[in-house]
């Protein structure tokens, strides 16, 4: 520890953003870098704990309580307070190919079970570490580092999101020869199509990593989809093993009344056409679903929705509401969320803070219901009606939700957006091969072991477990690679 009276004497600071009505002017990134001494005062915060929690990534009450890939925080942190950041990034590359992504886009779960946010704002992590990463490739110290020597043996991977990127990344170490096979004419998953440029820039960010990755000897294979362009059986008679991380992009649809009138959209479609026409064109080609002068209703109170709200504040939209069907959570931790649990609390997120901006309060309403969409005479959406709901525990103590009578309402929109979750992998490759599924339509892998029910066939992030996070999808995609390897080689040499 290098700072005894570090969390004594420095409170929690985190670097400035542009504010939300300049930011919307664009899609970049707009958080600040902190001058270098700031950062190693935040770093002396951390007590380095006798038993940590940060690093722990345990499940509680369904939650990530610490981070899921177990990164070595206390031990980076007081690189950082003595300015040894070189060995810093070293430490953090041992558990993280991509701590670019994470220090980024990550909810931060070691925040939350940080020791000293029992008692005060837990140390900033997440800001640590994407600075490190960050000076790193700065300073020139993140360069390719192929395999000395190749196994021979050749691994599939299919689908580029990050369980794939991982999973190609530990393999290649390995020394495997590794092909990515991608449907999409870009490689990186929901990290290139689903969440937008502002979080996470693609050309500086993902696609730095893609070329050091390509350079490490890694074949990506775009414009691909196993079990329609290219057939399952080939994939499997060419390659000596296959992981499967094709993502869990099936959206949660709402079909009541009025579902199909124009101007409703599932959140995918909107948010990947408008990164595709940004990175193809700067947006000059038009082929995205525009917000502009609209009134704009989003249905769905996650990270999804939240990146159609801030998407289409950027786009310039009328108004904009959204929609949650749960209670607005409580400002600090309930009873029954104690630390080190993830904390179940209200957060403005960085899309309801650029609308409270522009229109004046948080833009989310909560316990509504939608029950009907309405349309004009051409086939357009021009209104929603909605109901007020209840929850609360029935006579079998069954948590559960009821309409609250006369509590109907009308919101006009002009376009509206399902960001109401996902329900699991899209079933070509269940049908292509044969994959068995589990209840919840994910491919039926055991987690540790990640072997499906085909010989040589693993299965890691999303289309395992179920939408998640990227910080899981990186665990799963190391994992499985590390069971891929055992499985070639007889015993493994991955972490
Ligand atoms: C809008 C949105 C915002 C999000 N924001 C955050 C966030 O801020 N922080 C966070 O931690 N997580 C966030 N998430 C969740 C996170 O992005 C995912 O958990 C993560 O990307 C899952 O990684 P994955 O590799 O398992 O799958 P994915 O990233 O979904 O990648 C799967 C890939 O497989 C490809 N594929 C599918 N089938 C085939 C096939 N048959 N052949 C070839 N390719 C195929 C798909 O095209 C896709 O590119 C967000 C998710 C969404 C939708
Ligand atoms: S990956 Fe996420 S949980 Fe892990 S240290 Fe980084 S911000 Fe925290």
């Amino acid at each position: 520890m290098g700072k005894p009276t570090g969390f004594l004497e420095f409170t929690r600071e985190l670097p400035t953003s542009t504010g939300a009505k300049t930011r919307i002017g664009d899609f970049n990134e707009f958080h600040e870098h902190m001058p270098e001494e700031k950062l190693q005062e935040q770093g002396s915060r951390c007590m380095d704990c006798g038993v940590p929690f940060c690093h722990t990534g345990q499940l509680m009450a369904g939650m990530a309580a610490g981070c899921p890939i177990n990164n070595l925080i206390p031990e980076w942190n007081d690189l950082v307070y003595h300015g040894r950041w070189r060995e810093a990034l070293d430490r953090l590359h041992k558990t993280n190919n991509f701590p670019e992504f994470t220090g980024r886009v990550c909810p931060a779960p070691c925040e939350g079970s940080c020791v000293l946010g029992i008692i005060d704002p837990p140390v900033t992590i997440k800001n640590i570490e994407v600075a490190i990463i960050d000076k790193g490739f700065e300073e020139g110290w993140v360069v390719p580092n192929p395999p000395p020597v190749r196994t021979g043996k050749k691994v599939a991977v299919v689908g580029s999101g990050p369980s794939g990127l991982a999973c190609a990344a530990q393999l290649n170490s390995a020394g495997h020869l590794v092909t990515v096979f991608e449907r999409a004419d870009r490689i990186g998953g929901l990290v290139m199509y689903g969440i937008p440029n502002m979080k996470l820039d693609k050309q500086k960010v993902v696609e730095r990593r893609l070329k050091l990755m390509r350079e490490e000897g890694i074949t990506f294979v775009t414009n691909t989809e196993i079990g329609k362009d290219y057939p399952a059986e080939k994939l499997l008679a060419e390659f000596d093993a296959v992981v499967l991380c094709t993502g869990a992009t099936k959206g949660r649809d709402l079909p009541i009344p009025g579902r199909q009138l124009k101007g409703i959209h599932m959140a995918m479609e909107f948010l990947r056409a408008n990164t595709k026409s940004l990175l193809d064109s700067g947006h000059k080609d038009g082929k995205y679903i525009p917000a502009k002068g609209k009134n704009v209703i989003v249905i769905g109170g996650g990270d999804t929705g939240t990146d159609c709200v801030g998407t289409s504040m950027r786009h310039g939209c009328k108004s904009l509401v959204q929609f949650e069907l749960l209670p607005k959570p409580p400002d600090a931790r309930a009873k029954d969320n104690p630390w080190p649990q993830w904390p179940k609390v209200y957060k403005l997120d960085y899309g309801q803070e650029e609308a409270a901006a522009v229109f004046g309060s948080d833009p989310r309403t909560y316990c509504i219901l939608t029950k009907e969409f309405v349309g004009d005479a051409d086939g357009n959406v021009k209104e929603l009606k909605t109901v007020q709901v209840e929850w609360g525990k029935d006579a079998n103590g069954k948590f559960g939700m009821k309409e609250v009578p006369g509590s109907e309402k009308i919101y006009p929109a002009e376009l509206v957006l399902l960001a109401m979750g996902f329900l699991g992998p899209e079933d070509t490759l269940v049908k292509a091969l044969g994959v068995a599924t589990d209840e919840r339509s994910n491919y039926k892998a055991e987690y540790g072991r990640f072997k499906t029910s085909i010989d040589k066939v693993f299965a890691a992030g999303d289309c395992r477990r179920g939408q998640s996070l990227v910080v899981w999808a990186i665990n799963e995609g190391r994992a499985a690679a590390r069971e891929c390897d055992r499985f070639l080689m007889g015993t493994t040499v991955l972490p």
